[in-house]
C-alpha cells in the first residue's frame, strides 16, 4: 500500500473508532494517534483536561480496525491505583475491556484474564512491570508478541522526577523495550514538561526520534501571583472570617502544602478558626457532606480521598476549601475550582504549573497564588527568580520552560496576566 493511502486509511481506522466511542477527537488527540499508527514513538505533553488518556484509550481500537485483527492489547504504566482506577471506570462502559495489575490486584480470575490476554488496556505501576517476573515475563507470552501494540507511559514526568529516587523502577522502565515485539513503539504522556524533563525522558524511556505532539500549558484564565507568606494563624483567620461570610458562596479552593504535617497543622489551626461554621449549615455534625474544608493527602485512605473529590466536584456541594499534598495533582477534574494557592513553594516549576493547572478547567477567570518566603534548600533556582522577580511578567517566564512556548501569544488583559504585569498597569495610569 503507498503511503498516501496508507495515511488515509489511518484517519479512517481513528474516526471510524471515535464514532464508535460517540466523540468528535481534538486536534492533538487525532494527530497522536495518527503519528502513532504511523510506526513512530510519540511523545505527548498537552494541558490537564485536554483529554491525553483518551488517545490512548481509543488504541486498541484503532489498531484493531487499522490492522483488521481483534483483541490488540495497549500497556499503560500509570504511578497511582486511585488513577488506574478511576480510568477503568471511565474505560469500561464505553466497551473497552480494562483492568490493572499490582499488588493491590487480588483477583485470580481477573489476573488470569489479563495474561490471557482477554483485556485490552492493561494498567501497571512501573514497580509491576519491573520487579514482578510474572507480568515481565508476560510480554514474551505468544499472545502479547502477536496482540501488544502499544507501550504507554502515562504521566511520564515522573520518570525524571520520582526515577532517581524513591520509585527507581521509573528509571528503569527503558529497559522494558527489548521485552516486546519490534512492531511496538513506546507513547510517553505528560501534562505539563520542560524542556529538561522532555530530553530526560525520552533518554529514559528510549524513545527512537519520538513526535512531539504538544500544547504549551498556558491557560489566560489564569492570573499569577506572588504574595509574601506571613504566619499560619493569620492566614487561616483570613481565610476562616471570608468562609463565615461567604458561606457556600466561597469560591472553590485548593491550599498546596508542601508536606503531610503542613496540612494536618493548617486543618487544626482553620478548623479552630472556624467554629461551629467548619460545617455547612454551623453547627452541624462534622461529617463529609456537612464539611466545608477537607484534607486530601497520600496518608489519607483511599476511601476517604473519593468522597472528598466527589463533594469537591459537586457543582453546589459544601466542601470549599481542600488542603492538599501534591497527590490532588493527578487526573482529578473538578472544573471550577477558582483558586489556588501553594502555602510555600514547591521544588520546581513543572509542578508549579502543573498543580496551578487544576484551576479554572470551566475557563473562566481564576487566580494561583504563591505565598513566598524563606524556600527550602530542596526549592530549585527557577523557582526562586519566578517568585522573587518584580519585573518580568510571570506567565512569559513560566511558559518560557515548558515544551512548545512558542505557542504563547502575549496576554491583551494586563490587569489580569499576573501581578507584575497589573503592576506596571497600575504604575503607569498614575
Ligand atoms: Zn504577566
Amino acid at each position: 500500500m503507498s503511503c498516501v493511502n496508507m495515511e488515509d486509511r489511518a484517519k479512517e481506522c481513528i474516526l471510524q473508532a471515535a464514532t464508535r466511542f460517540n466523540i468528535t477527537l481534538k486536534d492533538k488527540q487525532f494527530d497522536a494517534i495518527k503519528a502513532f499508527l504511523s510506526g513512530r514513538d510519540v511523545f505527548v505533553s498537552l494541558p490537564t483536561g485536554y483529554g491525553k488518556s483518551l488517545i490512548y484509550a481509543l488504541l486498541p481500537i484503532v489498531f484493531d480496525l487499522f490492522k483488521e485483527q481483534r483483541g490488540s492489547i495497549v500497556i499503560c504504566i500509570s504511578p497511582l491505583v486511585c488513577l488506574m482506577m478511576d480510568q477503568k471506570a471511565k474505560f469500561a462502559p464505553q466497551g473497552i475491556i480494562t483492568e490493572f495489575l499490582g499488588e493491590e490486584q487480588t483477583d485470580a480470575s481477573c489476573i488470569r484474564s489479563v495474561k490471557n490476554g482477554e483485556v485490552q488496556l492493561v494498567y501497571m505501576s512501573p514497580e509491576s512491570i519491573i520487579c514482578n517476573f510474572q507480568y515481565r515475563n508476560m510480554l514474551l507470552s505468544p499472545v502479547y508478541q502477536e496482540k501488544l501494540v502499544a507501550f504507554v507511559v502515562d504521566e511520564a514526568h515522573c520518570v525524571k522526577k520520582w526515577g532517581d529516587s524513591f520509585r527507581i523502577a521509573y528509571s528503569q522502565l527503558g529497559d522494558i523495550r527489548s521485552f516486546l515485539p519490534p512492531s511496538v513503539n513506546v507513547m510517553a504522556l505528560t501534562a505539563t514538561a520542560t524542556n529538561a524533563t522532555y530530553k530526560s525522558v525520552c533518554q529514559r524511556l528510549s524513545l527512537h526520534d519520538p513526535v512531539l505532539v504538544g500544547h504549551s500549558p498556558n491557560r489566560d484564565n489564569i492570573m499569577y501571583e506572588v504574595r509574601p507568606i506571613t504566619d499560619l494563624s493569620s492566614f487561616c483567620g483570613l481565610i476562616a472570617d471570608e468562609l463565615k461570610q461567604l458561606g457556600l458562596e466561597y469560591p472553590k479552593t485548593i491550599i498546596f502544602l508542601q508536606s503531610y504535617g503542613d496540612c494536618a497543622l493548617m486543618y487544626q489551626t482553620l478548623k479552630l478558626k472556624l467554629g461551629p461554621c467548619i460545617t455547612f449549615p454551623p453547627n452541624y455534625p462534622i461529617l463529609q457532606q456537612f464539611a466545608v474544608i477537607g484534607m486530601y493527602t497520600r496518608a489519607s485512605k483511599t476511601e476517604m480521598k473519593e468522597k472528598t473529590l466527589a463533594s469537591f466536584c459537586e457543582t453546589h456541594g459544601k466542601l470549599r476549601i481542600v488542603l492538599a499534598t501534591t497527590a490532588f495533582g493527578m487526573g482529578v477534574d473538578c472544573r471550577d475550582v477558582r483558586v489556588i494557592y501553594h502555602w510555600r513553594a514547591p521544588s520546581d516549576l513543572e509542578q508549579y504549573a502543573q498543580e496551578t493547572g487544576r484551576a479554572g478547567r470551566d475557563n473562566l477567570p481564576s487566580r494561583a497564588i504563591l505565598l513566598y518566603g524563606n524556600p527550602g534548600r530542596h526549592v530549585e533556582e527557577k523557582v526562586k527568580k519566578y517568585a522573587s522577580n518584580r519585573s518580568v511578567c510571570r506567565r512569559e517566564y513560566l511558559m518560557k520552560q515548558f515544551l512548545c512556548s512558542d505557542q504563547v501569544e502575549p496576554t491583551r488583559d494586563l490587569s489580569t496576566c499576573c501581578d507584575v504585569c497589573r503592576d506596571s498597569v497600575t504604575k503607569n495610569n498614575y
